[in-house]
């Protein structure tokens, strides 16, 4: 950066950086009132890292096909089918977790765990007849084979069961999508997973018919709970008259209120910023648009649109309601210029913003300059 002008040292950026990242590093907006940089995870709202939103991200990059993984690729999507299948059924989230880990061949079974390294007996615990696999435990063991013969269910009576786990999942996902009866089968699976459990740790053999019974038992008392919680969640919609999320939030004492937005195209064009002041009753009294340096993400352009606006706003010293929007140490410089204001910030759809949105875009296209209309 140049000494006390807080500008980037364009030559020496140029100079040290391939040009990509030069481009990238010389559209990042510098603080206007020298706000430390922070670490900010850009996969959440928040700016904070979690596990799920790793996970999800881990999940996008696996799909990124490379040269000669195409089979493999297909069998990935075909796994998050049904695993996104299993986490919208309508059955208890620990049984969900059940089956995810079933698709991901993760239960620790004699055979699993072999391959861990794990010395073990290798038989199935239930019949002894053959290698304790998941394939083996839930489906084709002969006990197992009994248990989904004798539930009431049509998956192992009409639908005969198929070789391996995979194919049995997709099966059982189909018939609860026809009939919600069947997602029975999901309990039964998780049953034989405990029996098998008691077998293993408490040296107590359970009879079939408990096994089904304690399935059918936890299959319905998930479904009056959730009918319960449905009907509470219903009545309290009822009572607030409508939904929270469109609650209007503009403060008591607001005089003004000033909505943003920006027009982003690409991180090496132009972007357009915008914004219009009215007063409570929606009168329009101030509008400003212009194109601005290219930035990095659509966010970066939407605050810069935001710092724009509040710093006029300031200016103006009129009190106002802005769009809010995310982005990273801009944030700062916002909060900061908007302090002494009394200035609130709050989401609106894009719906709602249809006239900055399209201030933005023309300046954006038109590349404009400056541009104010009073009214
Ligand atoms: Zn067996």
């Amino acid at each position: 950066m140049l000494q006390g002008v807080r500008e980037w040292n364009v030559q020496l950026v140029n100079s040290i950086m391939g040009q990509k990242d030069a481009r990238y590093i010389l559209n990042i907006r510098l603080s206007s009132t020298m706000s430390q940089d922070t670490p900010v995870w850009n996969y959440t709202s928040t700016g904070e890292y979690s596990v799920k939103s790793g996970y999800h991200l881990c999940n996008q990059l696996s799909t990124i096909q490379r040269p000669g993984q195409k089979e493999n690729r297909e069998l990935t999507v075909d796994l998050k089918k049904c695993c996104s299948s299993i986490w919208s059924l309508s059955i208890s989230p620990k049984i969900k977790t059940f089956w995810w880990r079933i698709m991901h061949d993760g239960l620790p079974v004699a055979e699993n765990l072999r391959k861990r390294n794990i010395k073990i007996d290798h038989a199935c615990q239930t019949c002894g007849e053959h290698p304790e696999t998941q394939d083996h435990m839930l489906f084709q063991c002969r006990v197992a084979k009994e248990i989904w013969a004798l539930a009431p269910t049509r998956f192992g009576n009409e639908e005969e069961v198929q070789p391996q786990s995979h194919q049995n999942v997709r099966v059982l996902i189909s018939l609860a999508k026809r009939d919600k009866r069947e997602l029975l089968s999901f309990y039964i699976g998780w049953r034989l997973w405990k029996m098998r459990n008691n077998l293993v740790f408490q040296r107590k053999r359970e009879h079939i018919v408990k096994v089904i019974y304690d399935a059918v038992r936890y299959f319905e008392q998930w479904e009056e709970a959730n009918i319960k919680f449905n009907q509470e969640e219903g009545e309290k919609m009822r009572r607030k008259g409508q939904n929270p999320q469109d609650q209007e939030t503009v403060p008591p004492c607001t005089q003004y209120f000033c909505c943003v937005d920006a027009s982003w195209k690409d991180d090496k064009e132009v972007a357009g910023v915008g914004w219009s002041l009215h007063g409570i009753q929606g009168n329009q009294l101030i509008q400003r648009s212009s194109s601005t340096n290219p930035t990095n993400t659509p966010r970066e352009a939407e605050t810069e649109a935001l710092r724009m606006a509040v710093r006029q706003m300031r200016a103006l010293a009129t009190i106002v309601k802005v769009r809010n929007t995310e982005s990273i140490s801009m944030v700062q410089d916002i909060v900061d210029t908007s302090k002494t204001n009394g200035f609130t910030f709050t989401y609106v759809p894009r719906s709602s913003v249809m006239l900055v949105d399209e201030l933005a875009k023309k300046a954006r296209c038109n590349n404009q300059n400056y541009v104010i209309t009073w009214f």
